[in-house]
């Protein structure tokens, strides 16, 4: 079971939480100037790196706001959490891994 540290209500129990998936996919600017395969890369096309995980969740049953979660997929480590918009800082240590 994770503990989320929302960044406005504190730690809470991953039940409270739901993942949105990878974060900082951002639309194409024109749609209408990318072909098919482009605008199937930005649906459907994500990262799915073993270690370090930008990831978008919301805090469904508490304050209902957006945030960033910076997460381990083999751990599970939540290395840092920050608000949509902020820019991240990534621990040294973790940033190694
Ligand atoms: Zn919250």
């Amino acid at each position: 079971m994770l503990l989320i540290p929302c960044p406005w209500c504190g730690p809470r129990d991953e039940t409270e939480f739901r993942c949105g998936g990878e974060a900082h996919i951002v639309r194409p600017h024109d749609p209408d100037s990318i072909d098919d395969t482009q605008w199937a890369s930005y649906l459907f096309l994500r990262t799915n790196p073993k270690g370090l995980h930008r990831e978008r969740w919301v805090h469904r049953h508490g304050c209902r706001r957006w945030f960033n979660v910076l997460r381990h997929t083999v751990s599970h480590e939540i290395v840092c959490v920050y608000k949509i918009g902020e820019q991240i800082i990534v621990p040294a240590q973790a940033a190694a891994e």
